[in-house]
C-alpha cells in the first residue's frame, strides 16, 4: 500500500441535505440573530419526537447541564453526585456553580450508574445529614440507565435527577425515549453526537414552567421591560435561528440514524465478536441503544493484545478510535473527590477505562471503511 487511505473519523457528521432548507428560510426572513421560526420549530419537534412536555434548545448541552443544577439551586459548597464514567462535560458545570461533585461507580450491565453504588452514597449522605442537591446519570455511548431503579433511588431521598442524554438521543428505555426520566434530560448537538446542529444542545422536561425559566436565564435573565431591567445573574445560552435551522433538517433523520448506527454494531458483532478476549457493550434486556459509537473491551490475556495496541495499529492505517472515557474519579481536575465503587473492591468503571475502546461508528460509514477497520482487529487478534 503505497498511498495513505482516506481519514475515518470516530463518529463524522452526516448531514440529510434538507438542512439548507431551514438555513434558507432563515436567510429569505432575515431571522439570522437568536429566535425566529427554526428556534421555535426546533423546539416543538424535540419534545415531540421525545414525548415531552417542551424543550429549550440552547448553546451546548454542557450550557443545559449547567442551567439545570442552576435552576435546582446548587451553588457553592452544596454537593452534586455524578457518573463517574462520562466527557468532562457532565461534570464541569458543578464546578461552575462552586459546588462538590462526588462520582458514583458503573455496574456491569450497563456500563452506566451502580444502583448499589448510589444507594451506599445517598445513604452515607443522609446518615451525615447533607443529602446531594441533584444526581447526574449520565447514559453511555447510547446505552441508557437503569432508569427506573436509579429514579426509585433518588425519589426515595427526594433528589432530583438530571439525566445526561447527550450521547443517547433516540434511544429507549422500556419504550420511553431516553432522557425523558429525569426531573431535567439533556440532550447534545455537538459535531460528533448522532446528530448535529455543529455545536448544541437542548433541555427538556415535563414542566414547562422551567423551561420558561431556563430560556429566561439563557437570555442573560433579562426581565420583561423596554429598558433592560436585570434582578439577578444570566447566561447567553441561546441557540441561534440558523442553527436551530440545521437541527430541524437533522431531527428528520434521527431514526435513520439510529438505524445506521445499530448497523454499523452489528457489522463489527458479526465479525469480531467471536474473536479470544473480545466483549461487546451489552444493551440491556427492555432498552434500545442508538449505539453511538460501538465500545468494546479486549481482555489481553485473552486477546494477545491490548485496546492501545489496537487503537495504535487502527492509526497507523489511517483509522480513529479512542479508549473509553477516563473516569471522572482519576482525572488530576477532581483529585480528591469522593467516589463511591460499584462494589468494595470492584471499580467496573476503572476495568473499563482500562481495556475498553470505541471504534469509529459514523453513520455514513461505508462498508468498506468497516472492512478496513475489521481487517486491522482481525489481523491483531489471532
Ligand atoms: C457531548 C457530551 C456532553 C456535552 O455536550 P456539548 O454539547 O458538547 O456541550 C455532555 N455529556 C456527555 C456524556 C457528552 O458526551
Amino acid at each position: 500500500m503505497s498511498e495513505q487511505q482516506d481519514r475515518i473519523f470516530l463518529s463524522a457528521p452526516h448531514m440529510s441535505g434538507n438542512e439548507q432548507k431551514y438555513i434558507q428560510e432563515a436567510f429569505d426572513l432575515n431571522w439570522i440573530a437568536p429566535l425566529g421560526n427554526n428556534v421555535q420549530a426546533f423546539e416543538k419537534a424535540l419534545a415531540e419526537y421525545n414525548g415531552v412536555a417542551g424543550a429549550s434548545v440552547l448553546s451546548s448541552g454542557t450550557a443545559a447541564i449547567h442551567l439545570a443544577l442552576r435552576q435546582l439551586g446548587v451553588g457553592a459548597g452544596d454537593v452534586v453526585f455524578c457518573s463517574s464514567l462520562t466527557f468532562v462535560a457532565t461534570a464541569n458545570p458543578i464546578m461552575y456553580q462552586g459546588a462538590r461533585p462526588v462520582f458514583i461507580d458503573s455496574e456491569p450491565a450497563t456500563w452506566n450508574m451502580s444502583p448499589g453504588a448510589l444507594e451506599r452514597a445517598l445513604g452515607d449522605a443522609s446518615d451525615r445529614g447533607v443529602l446531594p442537591k441533584a444526581v447526574i446519570v449520565v447514559n453511555l455511548y447510547g446505552q441508557s440507565a437503569r432508569m427506573d431503579t436509579l429514579m426509585d433511588i433518588c425519589r426515595g431521598y427526594g433528589v432530583p435527577v438530571i439525566e445526561d442524554a447527550a450521547e443517547s438521543l433516540g434511544s429507549e428505555y422500556r419504550g420511553q425515549k431516553s432522557g425523558t426520566f429525569g426531573d431535567f434530560g439533556v440532550y447534545s448537538f455537538n459535531g460528533n453526537k448522532i446528530i448535529t446542529t455543529s455545536g448544541g444542545g437542548a433541555l427538556v422536561s415535563n414542566d414547562v414552567e422551567v423551561l420558561d425559566r431556563s430560556r429566561f436565564l439563557a437570555t442573560q435573565a433579562r426581565e420583561p421591560a423596554l429598558h433592560y431591567e436585570h434582578s439577578e445573574v444570566g447566561f447567553n445560552y441561546r441557540m441561534s435561528n440558523i442553527v436551530a435551522g440545521v437541527g430541524r433538517g437533522q431531527l428528520e433523520v434521527l431514526d435513520q440514524r439510529v438505524e445506521q448506527r445499530r448497523g454499523v454494531f452489528q457489522r463489527y458483532y458479526d465479525a469480531l465478536g467471536g474473536l479470544r478476549g473480545v466483549a461487546f457493550m451489552p444493551e440491556l434486556e427492555g432498552t434500545t441503544s442508538n449505539r453511538w459509537l460501538t465500545a468494546l473491551t479486549i481482555d489481553p490475556g485473552e486477546a494477545g493484545v491490548t485496546h492501545l495496541d489496537i487503537i495504535e495499529a487502527l492509526g497507523e492505517e489511517n483509522i480513529e478510535a479512542r479508549p473509553v472515557w477516563k473516569p471522572m474519579h482519576l482525572q488530576p481536575l477532581f483529585e480528591g473527590a469522593e467516589y463511591y465503587p460499584h462494589e468494595e473492591g470492584w471499580s467496573v468503571s476503572e476495568e473499563l477505562f482500562r481495556y475498553g475502546l470505541c471504534l469509529p461508528s459514523g453513520s455514513n460509514m461505508t462498508e468498506e471503511e468497516m472492512e478496513r477497520v475489521i481487517g486491522v482487529l482481525r489481523r491483531l487478534i489471532t
